[in-house]
Parts: C-alpha cells; structure tokens; sequence
C-alpha cells in the first residue's frame, strides 16, 4: 500500500536541501531508501523505467548528482570510478567485493584512525571511510583464488595520493 502519504518525508528532504519536490526527484529518492546495493545511475534508472516511464537516465544521473551536492546522497567510490549511491547517511563502512563490485554496509566499529593524516596544505577533513576488501560468497565459490591473496596487481589508484617516497 504504497500512498502518496508515504513520501511526504522524501518531499519534505528534498525542500529542506533547497529544491523543488519534482515527481522524478521524489521517486528517485524514495527508490534510494529500498534499495540497498549501492546503485549505478543505471540501476536506478532500470528499477524506475516502468513506474516512471517519463524518467530519462540522464534525468536520474543530474539528480544524483544534486541530491549528492546537497548530502541528500552519499557518493560511493568504487575501483572503477562509476557514479554509484547511498541512501543511508547514517555513519557506516563498506565492504566491497574484489571481484564483482558487490558493495555490503558494514557497521562502525570503533576503529578509527585517531589523528588526521598528513592531507596537504589547506585542506579539510570532514569524513573518515573504511573499506574492507572482501570476496563475497558468491564470488569464492566461482574463483579458484583464495582469500588473502595479493590482490590484483597494480590496481590500486588512489587519485590525489600525495604519493609516499619510496626509499631509495
Ligand atoms: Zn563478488
Ligand atoms: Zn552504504
């Protein structure tokens, strides 16, 4: 019994960060509270097609983005750099499937780094996020490689790594 009355609280969210309550805005935002995988624009853009058939992907990307801009949204980042979303804004960490992509919600622990590392100059600090790397089951049974190996090689870019010295 999905009523209109039953997005009042998205319509609300979405006037309070300062837009207008558009029907494609609302969707998107009430799709994002159901669906947990962490979604591509794409994604999005499939589970909506049909119930909204007016919505373009190219609406649903603009509104992510908007919706990210104002903490509406959690961007999620992912190895291989798609746009992919989080409607939960309360505190927590992902696990990610080394294989597949698959993205789990992990709660906090209280491990945290304490102090903040070295960021260059200027910079501030507003959020610590761990990722645990992880093969989902899935992923174990189809894969000869067991965990704990040494990964993909040469996979990890850290975009605005300041980059540690090697010693020489
Ligand atoms: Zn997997
Ligand atoms: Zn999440």
């Amino acid at each position: 019994m999905k009523r209109l009355d039953d997005q009042q609280p998205q319509i609300d969210r979405i006037r309070e960060a300062g837009l207008r309550a558009t029907a494609s805005r609302v969707a998107i935002l009430d799709h994002l509270q159901e669906d947990r995988r962490h979604p591509t624009a794409e994604m999005v853009y499939e589970s909506l097609r049909t119930t909204h058939p007016s919505l373009s992907l190219s609406t649903v990307y603009s509104t992510l983005e908007s919706f990210i801009d104002r903490g509406l949204l959690r961007r999620v980042h992912t190895p291989e750099g798609r746009l992919r979303v989080d409607g939960t804004l309360q505190d927590h960490d992902h696990a990610v499937c080394r294989h597949c992509g698959a993205i789990y919600d992990v709660a906090r622990s209280g491990l945290r780094p304490q102090e903040a590392p070295m960021l260059p100059e200027g910079v501030a600090l507003v959020a610590v996020n761990i990722e645990y790397e992880v093969l989902c089951s899935e992923c174990q049974e189809h894969t000869a490689v067991g965990v704990g190996g040494s990964g993909r090689p040469g996979e990890t870019n850290h975009p605005g790594d300041p980059g540690i010295s090697k010693e020489s």
